[in-house]
């Protein structure tokens, strides 16, 4: 008998789950909306040009061996990404105080901060937003942390909670680090405008928390990598400290790669010299040092002009589609005379809209349209084409009705 006959069937992920019920469906008419993956009019995942240009030259350029990069990653890939979040004119760069680690992808990149945190702060309790990607309580929890949670979505108005959300962080005991994601909020879709940040910002620094930026849609939610990047910017502009984790997943197409970034940063050189060396201590026994494939492309890409501004070019179009994904499903439900206000599929923003459907009515859509999404009622715009607005808004119509 095997020594583990007696494991437990684990159960599917919430969100890779739903992909996986979504495969085993035979219906002609099966829309899978569950996965934060773009996909085209087509429905069909795409490599970005850019990107294949770039594999191009690195597999024509015979310098380019396999060798094992550093534990902290390709050099040239974490300098250009630091560039690409905080700016090109940020004094956290000009001045040296910013730790860079490549990781692997978002996920990896939020771990390897934990883990740091975990090891070297003070203070291991972090507030996360309510609702917030489903992997984040995992993630900080296993890498050493404690979970609470900060009010963040007002289910009557489809919108930020904001008097919530300072209250809930008002009351966070000083020191504690607070997970901010950096724009295109996930599952939500909605974000703080920018006076609001300012004003979340005020409260941060005066209470000394430690803000840890989550930003996997850089560049995704207005089609601009600078707008998107404004909030990390004014946090990193008042000269206090920040993580920041990136992620290449959703904004290069590079979702396989596994490519992203850790970022400190530090008050001063010093110490951010001093971080930068601890940070090879948590990296080295967890992988030893991160894939060298994905990094060598997006440091190609963003470090020739006109690559970045091909990329830059398809970007705004993946997030154009997107913005317009909203606008044909609400002109959709509108002309059903589907009951109810549905202007927030218009109004939140990124790769979700947070329909407001309840688990009920996702079942019912699952069973009877063959529309996969998580039971939040999360939908991934990216997922819609003009051919399956019409299939998703019956299924909508009928689960309100
Ligand atoms: N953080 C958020 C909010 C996300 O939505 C995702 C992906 O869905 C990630 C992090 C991490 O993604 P990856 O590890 O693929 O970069």
């Amino acid at each position: 008998e095997s020594v583990f006959a007696n494991i437990a069937q684990a159960p599917e992920d919430p969100i890779l789950g739903v992909t996986v019920a979504y495969n085993k469906d035979t219906s002609p008419v099966k829309l899978n909306l569950g996965v934060g993956a773009y996909r085209t009019e087509e429905g069909k995942p795409v490599v970005l040009n850019v990107v294949r240009k770039a594999e191009q030259m690195l597999v024509n350029d015979p310098s380019r061996v396999k060798e094992y990069l550093p534990i902290l990653g390709l050099a040239d890939f974490n300098k250009l990404t630091a560039k690409l979040i905080l700016g090109a004119d940020s004094p956290a760069i000009q001045e040296d105080r910013v730790a860079t680690a490549q990781g692997l992808s978002g996920t990896g990149s939020l771990r390897v901060g934990t883990e740091f945190l975990a090891r070297h702060y003070h203070e291991h309790t972090i507030y996360i937003p309510q609702p917030t990607w489903g992997n984040h309580p995992k993630v900080f929890t296993l890498g050493g942390l404690s979970v609470k949670s900060y009010r963040y979505y007002d289910p009557a108005t489809r919108g930020l909670d904001f008097q919530g959300l300072l209250k809930d962080l008002s009351a966070a005991s000083s020191g504690a680090i607070v997970l901010l994601h950096a724009c295109a909020h996930n599952p939500t879709g909605v974000d703080p405008t920018l006076e609001q940040w300012e004003q979340i910002r005020q409260l941060i620094r005066s209470k000394g928390l430690l803000p840890f930026f989550d930003s996997a849609y850089q560049g995704f939610a207005s089609g601009s990598l600078d707008a998107d990047a404004q909030p990390v910017r004014m946090f990193v502009a008042d000269g206090g400290e920040c993580f920041i984790a990136q992620s290449y997943a959703k904004n290069m197409g590079l979702y396989g790669e596994r490519v992203g970034a850790l970022s400190i940063v530090c008050k001063t050189a010093d110490v951010a010299k001093r971080v930068e060396s601890q940070l090879k201590l948590v990296v080295r026994p967890m992988y030893s040092n991160p894939p060298i494939h994905g990094a060598s492309i997006v440091a190609t890409i963003l470090k020739d002009k006109a690559l970045y501004d091909e990329w830059t070019v398809e970007l705004k179009g993946m997030a154009d589609r997107i913005i317009n994904m909203r606008k044909q499903l609400l002109d959709a439900l509108t002309s059903r005379g589907t009951p109810g206000d549905w202007s927030h599929i218009v109004k939140q923003i990124g790769m979700f809209t947070f329909t407001g459907l309840n688990a009920e009515q996702v079942k019912f859509m699952t069973e009877k349209y063959h529309i996969y999404m998580t039971s939040d009622g999360r939908i991934s715009m990216a997922g819609l084409s003009s051919q399956t607005v019409p299939h998703l808004a019956d299924g909508m119509h009928a689960a309100v009705t």
